[in-house]
Formats: structure tokens, sequence, C-alpha cells
């Protein structure tokens, strides 16, 4: 299939499913032109998880008192929905560990939004698909490290994680969930035949891959040498083009070239209310135990990192944004504040 027809067909599934939800994301496109934000928002419920994989970002967040609670949630879906927003993704930690889980998922009214998930995939048991389905999930984000069983399990310290997560995968298509295989790449591990293969795999069963590329946070902080640089960048291009199901967020897709999407295209939310501007930035812009998101969207808007055109992604790609602002949160509590990031210039006047 061509990337024309895979991004048709997901819309006439979200179109047949939740009619409603379509009918707020084909205005994205006219949103984008005006200038108006439609992030993602990604809420990292919790940071409980039942692995501890190498490039873990979530442990590097502070503890602080008030954490996320499913009223919480249902506030900002009745903001987010005021707003025109049209999709949320859960993730953590691992969500399907989270005790509470339908209840996050019931606040954030799935009815009213476009639902994903993101997950290692070890509890995704066929019940556990037909019960997320169930309750309004469409689609989940498995991840898959490498190709290689051994590459995977040693990554994720597990030795069977590499077999749950393919489990996972075909048990969530059976269910009726949109799959995305979710991998994240190195420097050290872009240019191989495993992530073609892993291509291939994608193609051949009509799941789509999300490349997340390196970023040097979280358990990488500083640790520069894991960055892409511009022929893997080139690799991935190609890569693309030869199987359209292999993804980057910067590539163009539904007709639009937004490049990074920071703040207009993805917000992050702590498990301590905290927004970033995206899942791989530890800067808050705000926090939504304190302010609206609207005013929290505006801030984004106005810091003009986040609104002028990139087509590098900021926080594993830019080495300008990497050594002037990313560098700022190495070593710090995170998220740090976005006064401890920003100056004055940085902000559109
Ligand atoms: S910084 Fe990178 S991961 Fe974050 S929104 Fe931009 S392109 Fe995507």
């Amino acid at each position: 299939m061509q990337e024309k027809e895979i991004e048709d067909a997901k819309r006439e599934k979200l179109r047949q499913e939740k009619p409603a939800v379509y009918d707020k994301i084909i205005k994205i496109i006219e949103r984008h032109q005006k200038g108006i934000a439609t992030p993602i928002i990604d809420i990292a419920y919790s940071y409980a998880c039942n692995l501890k994989c190498q490039h873990c970002t979530a442990a590097r967040f502070a503890k602080k008192g008030r954490k996320l609670t499913p009223p919480d949630l249902k506030k900002l879906s009745d903001e987010a929905h005021s707003l025109g927003l049209c999709q949320f993704c859960i993730s953590g930690g691992e969500p399907l560990i989270f005790e509470d889980l339908d209840g996050v998922i019931l606040a954030l009214q799935p009815h009213k939004f476009h639902m994903t998930m993101s997950t290692n995939g070890h509890f995704l048991s066929k019940k556990a698909a037909r019960h997320l389905k169930a309750m309004g999930m469409d689609k989940l984000k498995i991840s898959l490290d490498d190709f290689d069983e051994k590459r995977h399990n040693e990554n994720r310290n597990s030795s069977g994680a590499y077999q749950k997560a393919m489990d996972a995968m075909f048990n969530a298509k059976k269910a009726g969930l949109s799959v995305v295989v979710q991998t994240v790449v190195t420097h050290q591990n872009c240019q191989t035949d495993r992530l073609i293969q892993m291509a291939e795999f994608a193609q051949k069963n009509d799941f789509t891959i999300d490349v997340l590329i390196a970023r040097a946070t979280g358990a990488w902080e500083g640790k520069h040498e894991v960055l892409i640089d511009k022929e893997d960048a080139e690799f991935l291009r190609k890569a693309h083009d030869q199987y359209p199901v292999l993804h980057r967020d910067t590539f163009p897709s539904y007709g639009m070239n937004k490049g990074c999407g920071c703040v207009d295209s993805t917000l992050h939310i702590t498990q301590y209310g905290d927004v970033t501007p995206c899942v791989y930035i530890p800067i808050s812009i705000g926090s939504i135990f304190k302010e609206s998101l609207a005013n929290i969207i505006k801030r984004g808007q106005s810091i003009k990192c986040f609104q002028e055109y990139s087509s590098l992604c900021l926080s594993g790609e830019d080495r300008n944004f990497i050594n002037k602002y990313m560098s700022k949160t190495y070593r710090k509590p995170l998220p740090i504040h976005w006064t401890e990031a920003f100056d004055k210039e940085d902000f559109i006047r």
C-alpha cells in the first residue's frame, strides 16, 4: 500500500467507528493553516512499570506531591474538547499495570477523542485487547527495540519481552485495534538490515512503524553519541520511501508538512500535571493544576523555537536546540521550568 492509501484506510476506519471524532480530525489541516494548535496530548498518568529499559525517560522526573487523578483527566478532556482537540495517548510507565486504567480511559471520554495507548505489550492478552477496544481505545503503540529477539530482550532486561510484544501486536490486531510498532533508533542501530526487516514485517501485517530517534535525555542524558546523524536521517527517509509504513513524526502526513510538532501537534503531561512541548523535552511550559490548557498552549506558541518550522526533530536531531536548551535540563530535577530554559529573546514579542 502507498502512504495515501494507508492514511485513507485509517481515516475511513475512524469515520465508521467514531464519526464525531472524524469530524474534528478532518479540520486539523485548516486549523494548522490558520496557526491554531491541535496537539495530540500524551499523558504519562503514572510512571509505574514492570520493566527497566535502558532508554527509559520516566525515571528522571522529580517526585511531586500531587499526581493526576481521573477527575483531573475529565476536566482536561472537557477543556481539550472545547478547544477542538481530538487525540489522546495514554503512556507511562506501563498503562496495563495501572489499577485504575478503566477509570483513566473513561475520564478521557473516548467517544470524543481518538484514543491511543503506548505499551510494552507484556500483559496484552487477547482478552485485554478486546476489553480495551470495547472501552473505546483505537490504537496501540507497542514497543519493539530491535527486530532481533536477543537484543530486544537484553534492552528490556526481560527474557520473554520480545515474544510478548509480538503476541501483543497480533492480539491487538485481532481485537480491531490499529497497531503501531514503536521503535527507538540510535546512531548505533539505525542503518541495519534489522530495521528493514522490521519494516517488511510491519508492511506485511498492516502495522505501521513509529520511529523514535534517540534523545540524550532520561537514561541517555548528555550521551550525544546515541543521536542520529545526517546519514542516519537519510537512511530513514529512504526506508520510508521504500516502506511507507515506516514513519517519523517529522515526515509529511495527511497532506501536511509540519516538521517538528512541538506544541502545535503534540503536548505531553507528566504524572505531576506539568505540560511539556513533547515527551522528549523535559521543560515545563505550565501545569494543568494551576492554569488552563488554553493558557499553556498560548505560552508554548509564544516560544520562537516551537513556532518556527523545523524539519529536524528538536530534541533528538537539531544540535543547536540540543546544545542550547536540552543541555539546560541535564543533572536537574525534571522537568525544568520554562523560565530556566528560555530568555526574553526566546519569546515572540
Ligand atoms: S522534538 Fe522531536 S519528538 Fe518532539 S515533537 Fe519535535 S520532532 Fe517530535
